[in-house]
């Protein structure tokens, strides 16, 4: 088969800015010139040496407000991310917010364009962010602004922590059972876009190819085709990032989550590479369970992070039945997609569930659901998604006293039963308020806990 660049997904070295005579990102050596983006009037870019992340106590971060109810759980959420910042630190840390433009907004601002190169320039220079959500344009030529942002800027972790917290409405009976991080592979799969269309010139090209050339012969005549590309690279960076993320936090296991009972080389492969890669680069800090099972009786030695595997579909099963037994879960992007938002459903669904997307330097924290259009401007949603992606974000700059004031604000709130709409209409006694309000009481919350 002829190969076809516009079918393939961008490789790296493609959507890295040009490199100086040094060898360096341009980025990172001279100040960007922006169009419509404003730089704010302080604030101190984010910055790695080594590998590691440098954060100043006044950092530049970016936001994309988002379509329909983004502005809404934006306003809220940013001040209720401020005014944490200023009651952990006493004024020595400060956020300097610097707005970039995706969706709606960017076509207003840049003649029709919905995702202008200079967003992800900025992404590229200040590495650190967080978006509403974004209405994908009807043929507008984008698969979805989402997936194209995380394509472009090779964010391929999706991170998504799903936990209870008290006094949400779930339909579990232990909802404060579940407490995993979902790592989701964000670039591969079918997700590609790698599809052919059945009764298409391409589609029958594919079709000859494979039984002609493979002796593929088990489809049906005139059948859509995709394909499922699954790469040891593609694998492998995102299962060292969840076996990091375990090591970091302290968490107690990586369950590496496939389908390779079916499909061997795709999802098969995918559990395979996963356990040499622990073996290969975290032999000290990991043990597989095989390895528990023969040499240690069942126990998991003290300090060990165990790797373990489970098929897809029972994995459904053991998060509702027995979500004790999974910590970080490391998975490809369909399953990933799937198992992601039926965990926010036991623990109060994706108006709460938050998610970032992340690469090697770049972090976009974003709220999971979409842009609930008949709550525009209603001043009423529920802003819980994307304030703990704030959350995670203050975690991910090492904030976390910030973070966990919000949280423990939030739930008391929640104990206060006051609560948007969502949530009122699930719990008893509730009292439901605006979005601006709920926001109110949990930064007045913040001097209570
Ligand atoms: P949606 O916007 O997520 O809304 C579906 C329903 O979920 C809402 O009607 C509402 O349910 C509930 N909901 C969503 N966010 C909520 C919040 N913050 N608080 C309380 N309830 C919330 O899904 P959609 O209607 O399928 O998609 C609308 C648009 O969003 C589409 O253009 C789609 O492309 C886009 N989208 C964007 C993203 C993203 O940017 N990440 C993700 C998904 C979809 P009730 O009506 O029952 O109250």
């Amino acid at each position: 088969m002829e190969y076809n660049p516009s079918i393939r997904r961008t490789p790296i070295y493609d959507i890295m800015p040009p490199v100086n005579e040094d060898g360096a990102y341009e980025g990172d050596q001279q100040v960007m010139t922006y169009d419509r983006i404003k730089a704010p009037e302080s604030g101190e870019k984010i910055s790695f040496s080594n590998g590691v992340m440098q954060t100043p106590d006044n950092p530049i971060l970016l936001f994309i407000e988002g379509d329909g109810i983004g502005y809404d759980i934006m306003t809220a959420s940013k001040r209720i991310w401020d005014a944490a910042v200023a009651k952990a630190y006493g004024g020595k840390r400060q956020v300097s917010w610097m707005e970039v433009y995706a969706g709606e907004k960017a076509a207003g601002l840049y003649d029709g364009d919905y995702m202008p190169e200079e967003t992800f320039d900025a992404f590229r220079e200040y590495k650190v962010g967080i978006k509403g959500p974004l209405t994908t344009p009807v043929g507008g030529g984008f698969r979805s602004l989402n997936v194209t942002l995380r394509q472009v800027l090779d964010l391929y972790s999706c991170v998504r922590p799903v936990r209870w917290y008290a006094g949400v409405p779930s339909p579990l009976k232990q909802p404060e059972d579940v407490d995993v991080v979902i790592f989701r592979e964000n670039t591969e799969d079918t997700y590609a876009g790698i599809e052919y269309e059945s009764g298409t010139e391409e589609n029958k090209k594919l079709a000859d190819f494979l039984k002609n050339e493979l002796g593929a012969t088990n489809f049906f005549e005139d059948a859509g085709l995709g394909i499922k590309p699954i790469s040891p690279f593609g694998s492998k960076r995102l299962i060292r990032a969840a076996i990091q993320y375990a090591i970091d936090r302290k968490r107690k296991s990586v369950t590496l989550v496939h389908k390779g009972n079916i499909q061997k080389f795709t999802e098969g492969a995918f559990q395979r590479w996963g356990y040499e890669l622990a073996c290969e680069e975290f032999p000290e800090q990991t043990i597989s369970w095989d390895e528990v099972a023969a040499n240690h009786g069942g126990n998991v030695p003290n300090g060990k992070i165990l790797i373990q595997d489970t098929i897809a579909d029972i994995m459904f099963q053991k998060m509702l039945l027995r979500p004790r037994e999974h910590d970080v879960i490391a998975t490809t992007n369909l399953n990933g997609d799937y198992l992601s938002d039926a965990l926010a459903a036991e623990v109060g669904g994706v108006g709460i569930a938050p998610g970032a997307n992340i690469g090697d330097e770049i972090a976009l924290f974003e709220a999971t659901h979409g842009t609930a259009p008949k709550y525009t401007n209603k001043d009423m949603v529920n802003p819980g998604s994307l304030l703990f992606s704030g959350v995670m974000m203050l975690e991910h700059l090492d904030w976390f006293e910030a973070a966990d004031m919000i949280t423990r604000a939030y739930e008391k709130t929640i104990d206060q039963r006051y609560v948007t709409y969502d949530f009122a209409r699930q719990m008893e006694n509730a009292a439901k308020v605006a979005t601006s309000e709920f926001a109110t009481r949990i930064i007045e919350n913040m001097d209570r806990v």
